[in-house]
């Protein structure tokens, strides 16, 4: 949890108010383990310019991840805008990307925990054109042919890009 008070940035035209925590995410599942080894950092601030109230932040991040298609571990880092703007309430004119707050004393951990998680790549890849393990004899071609295409049987291929379609 990480509670800010927000009373004073609403009540403040011009004020603004640090927010700087980190979020422990080591329990969340994803790509097939919990890649979360270290802390997420957030920094940025709440703010009230002309009576609206923003949080602008960003998320830093290192995974560790496991390459979709040849199955390969690496490290990435990923930075995340966290931008919001606050409301106490809806008015007609106003849309579901306003985050109504229930209190000025605010927990933001929930919002950023699911910004972290929507901002998440549906697909792990190594490097754009990982092109991947051959189906037959396992061999990483990103380190270069294999020895086994002569009778290689391209409907494989097919297959497999039916399963990766699928993910
Ligand atoms: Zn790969
Ligand atoms: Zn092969």
């Amino acid at each position: 949890m990480f509670f800010i008070e927000l009373e004073p940035v609403f009540n403040n035209e011009g004020f603004s108010r640090e927010v700087n925590f980190t979020l422990d995410m080591s329990d969340c599942y994803f790509n097939g383990g919990f890649p979360f080894k270290e802390s997420v950092v957030i920094s940025g601030e709440v703010k009230n310019s002309t009576d609206i109230v923003s949080l602008v932040a960003k998320a830093e991040f290192t995974l560790n991840l496991t390459c979709d298609r040849c199955a390969s571990e690496f490290e990435r880092t990923f930075v995340i805008p966290i931008e919001h703007v606050l409301v106490t309430e809806l008015n007609d004119d106003e849309n579901d990307d306003f985050i109504v707050i229930d209190s000025f004393h605010y927990d933001i951990e929930p919002l950023v925990n699911e910004d972290i998680l929507l901002s998440l790549p549906m697909k792990i890849l190594c490097r754009e054109d990982c092109v991947g393990i051959c189906h037959r004899c396992g061999k990483d071609l990103n380190d270069g042919p294999c020895d086994c295409g002569r009778d290689y049987d391209p409907r494989w291929d097919a297959l497999q890009q039916l399963l990766e379609d699928d993910r």
